[in-house]
């Protein structure tokens, strides 16, 4: 999901307590001698026929499967959801299961889920009363789920355990490796306000026209996966960490309020009962037309506010090969569709949006779906699926296969900043992209955010800059990581989601930057997308391990990467690379005619001292007795002597014309000398600027730095003299001062403003009530 709406929607959720991050020391392996090559092999886990040592899916590779009947009804009176669901379970996986375990996410709003009793609290010197307002509602929302029925494929009940966000079921006789089992499951639950008490998923009610815009997730009990890493998968829902989920079909039917539209996963299997042949008619024409077409227009949309139903109708969906399922409904929405080619696979790009969201959705919304799912599907695979789907409501930004909920509107007057047309154009792309990562590379959220946001940030990033040029991207380059990188309060990216500090800077831009770096600077476009594509290839509709993707951008990339993954993912370390000092050496020629004019030359730029000066001018005694004077006063030892050539001569005959023309090379030898201040090792990039004026760039590879992590020197041998040198000249590597990046030194160049002194603060009581204004009451007029 989005993160700067998750922090908004968590803190909403969760109250205001995660305003203010807990300080904690965090252990830095800084200033401590360690071997930052040492190969992961005792890190990562151990090879095996499911996940082999490249990095791939091994020849013996499982994965359960969950298929879905579904039906739905929403209450739009009540706001309230009322399903029932068979669940047809397959069991690949080489064991017995003798229970089954699904997730229950709705019960994160009961009134006492570990989500709301877990949160730790701040302080209350500044709180918003939108804040307080939901702090206060949260414990009288009847939220969570009720579940009235489990029965087996016959209808008779299955026991079954409710722990927290969790429901055990146990099985009459256990599930064979290779066999299905088939229950149903009946349930209801009240919907929460998304808008009053947050969440991924909620409705949002609009005041001025008395309609909802209903926007459904984490809404049906939905299985835990069961893996080869760690059996079932059912660490509670806390809020931060996401769905780890197991594919397979979904036929759900939802019955509306026959005034509402509805959007889902998957394609529509009835349109002649609930769309006019106008509707029908628009979409057919949608699927050719060269810009987005309206199949519910504005006016439309506005007259189904004023209405009222009649009736309900049953919209019928049917998708393939999905890890999830999620719906929006609303008679407010407009709807336009686009077909669109992806790269062989006919895609209907669809947006649904109030008109609330005008002018910028009709605008942006599906251009901005069908560029995401042109530019993804070039770094991964051809986006598989028949639809992608953007719904506008009251969730900032979340993800489901097909569809996503998307947040930003203009004001009411229509206009809006750069900040939101941004906004949207960029959770659009997000949350679109999430089919990638990880609705489709199906990677386990619930331990790692970085696996599917750090992936995901990476690719908006690259798709943002194709958007238009100098997209205003927020994540990705590598300046923007590094007070970040500097911070205390953090922990390595390797940290599983509900435990992590400064969410978005550690599962979002942290990965995202670090992708892009290893792309950029360490392996290179070729070499990072062959190895990147190549992880999405293989992981396609399976279930990777972070020691997956680790494994195969070396194994396809041919690099090794240890480093980097220790570094970047492991560590909290920094980087802070210091030119410290440059030596000059220069090759003694031995040619006296020319060292000694050299070694004169020395001699007579040195300074003159104060008492060399001072006694300069004393009358000395050598002048009045000159027979004092002997050889010694007329010696010079830098005169060049006939002896000193001959013995030049001599050493002339012993070298070979290779030797002579190194010797007179007139070589500049400098020791450039660097120091790793922030722990994390990085190449050092060097741009050299000669006396001449002309630049030259130098790459040194991160091994510069694998027998001594602390300081390191480099040699740089050249006919030019240096004037001087600057490292990493492009921000390629996200150091962190640059200060110490200049040989010579440069001065920090930043700005402060002064102001002006102002004697008297604001009124006292005291005159304000000459003045008439206050009429303080009681003894303690103050709050
Ligand atoms: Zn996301």
């Amino acid at each position: 999901m989005r993160q700067t709406i998750f922090c908004l929607l968590l803190s909403l959720c969760l109250g205001w307590t995660l305003w203010e991050t807990p300080a904690v020391a965090v252990a830095q392996s800084k200033s401590k001698p360690s071997d930052k090559f040492r190969q992961l092999d005792e890190v990562l886990p151990t090879p095996n026929e499911y996940r082999t040592a490249s990095g791939a899916p091994g020849h013996r590779y499982w994965q359960n499967r969950a298929d879905h009947v579904i039906s739905v009804e929403l209450d739009d009176e009540r706001q309230r959801i009322q399903a029932s669901e068979t669940i047809t379970y397959t069991n690949n996986s080489p064991d017995e299961l003798r229970y089954l375990w699904l997730q229950l996410d709705q019960n994160i709003f009961a009134k006492d889920s570990d989500a709301f009793r877990a949160q730790t609290s701040g302080g209350l010197d500044r709180v918003p009363f939108s804040v307080l307002d939901s702090l206060l509602r949260r414990p009288e929302f009847d939220g969570g789920y009720k579940i009235t029925a489990v029965k087996d494929a016959k209808g008779q009940p299955l026991r079954y355990t409710v722990v927290k966000t969790m429901m055990r079921v146990d099985l009459p006789t256990p599930l064979k490796p290779g066999q299905q089992v088939s229950f149903a499951v009946d349930w209801n639950y009240n919907i929460n306000d998304a808008v009053k008490l947050g969440g991924r998923s909620g409705y949002e009610y609009f005041p001025k026209d008395k309609n909802y815009i209903y926007e459904i997730a984490q809404w049906f009990p939905r299985m835990c996966a069961y893996t080869d890493y760690r059996g079932w998968q059912h660490t509670q829902f806390l809020g931060a960490g996401e769905f780890t989920l197991e594919f397979g079909n979904y036929r759900v039917s939802i019955t509306v309020p026959d005034d509402h539209i509805v959007a889902a996963t998957g394609v529509l299997q009835n349109p002649r009962q609930v769309l006019t042949p106008e509707q029908i008619a628009r979409l057919e024409r949608a699927k050719t037309a060269a810009a987005p077409v309206l199949i519910v227009t504005p006016e439309e949309a506005r007259r189904a506010e004023q209405g009222r139903p009649t009736g309900r109708k049953t919209w019928i969906f049917q998708a393939e090969n999905v890890r999830d399922f999620a719906f929006a409904s609303s008679r407010k929405f407009i709807w336009d569709a686009m077909g669109h080619n992806v790269e062989g696979n006919q895609v209907m790009a669809m947006s649904y949006y109030p008109n609330e969201g005008n002018p910028l959705w009709e605008k942006y919304s599906t251009h901005a779906i069908i560029h995401t799912l042109n530019v993804y599907s070039r770094y991964t695979f051809t986006y598989p699926y028949p639809v992608a789907i953007s719904v506008n409501g009251p969730v900032g930004g979340m993800e489901y296969p097909m569809i996503c909920f998307n947040g930003p509107r203009p004001l009411e007057d229509g206009t809006y900043s750069a900040r939101t047309k941004y906004g949207l154009i960029s959770v659009i792309i997000h949350e679109v992209g999430h089919n990638f990562f990880p609705m489709i590379v199906n990677s386990d959220e619930r331990q790692w955010t970085w696996m599917d946001e750090g992936l995901n940030t990476f690719l908006q990033y690259l798709a943002e800059q194709e958007w238009e040029e100098k997209y205003p991207s927020f994540r990705g380059e590598p300046q923007y990581i590094v007070d970040y990188m500097k911070s205390e309060n953090q922990v390595p990216i390797m940290t599983q989601s509900d435990s992590l500090l400064q969410f978005g800077n550690n599962a979002y831009a942290k990965p995202a930057t670090a992708l892009n770096i290893l792309r950029e600077t360490i392996l290179g476009r070729e070499l990072f997308d062959y190895a990147f594509k190549e992880y999405a290839r293989r992981w396609k509709f399976k279930r990777p391990e972070p020691a997956d993707f680790f494994r195969t951008m070396e194994d396809a990339s041919g690099v090794d990467l240890d480093w980097f993954w220790r570094g970047w993912f492991y560590s909290t370390d920094h980087v802070d690379i210091s030119i410290e000092n440059v030596r000059w050496y220069r090759l003694d020629t031995q040619n006296p005619d020319v060292e000694k004019g050299l070694r004169r030359q020395e001699r007579e730029s040195r300074p003159v001292t104060l008492s060399e000066e001072r006694n300069k001018p004393l009358p000395k005694r050598v002048d009045q007795y000159p027979d004092l004077k002997d050889f010694y006063n007329r010696y010079d030892e830098l005169d060049v002597t006939e002896m000193d050539r001959e013995m030049y001569r001599q050493f002339l005959a012993t070298l070979t014309d290779r030797e002579k023309e190194i010797l007179n090379a007139g070589l500049n030898f400098y020791f450039v000398d660097f120091k790793n201040i922030g722990g994390l090792v990085m190449p050092i990039i060097l741009e050299v600027t000669y006396t001449d004026g002309t630049k030259e760039e130098m790459r040194f590879p991160a091994e510069i730095w694998r027998l001594n992590n602390f300081e390191v020197s480099k040699l740089i041998v050249t006919p030019k003299e240096i004037a001087s040198i600057t490292l990493d000249p492009r921000l390629e590597t996200a150091d962190a001062d640059l200060a110490n990046n200049f040989f010579p030194r440069r001065p920090v160049k930043s700005r402060f403003q002064v102001f002006k002194e102002q004697r008297q603060g604001p009124p006292n009581p005291m005159q304000l009530e000459r003045k008439g204004q206050s009429k303080p009451q009681g003894d303690n007029p103050r709050p």
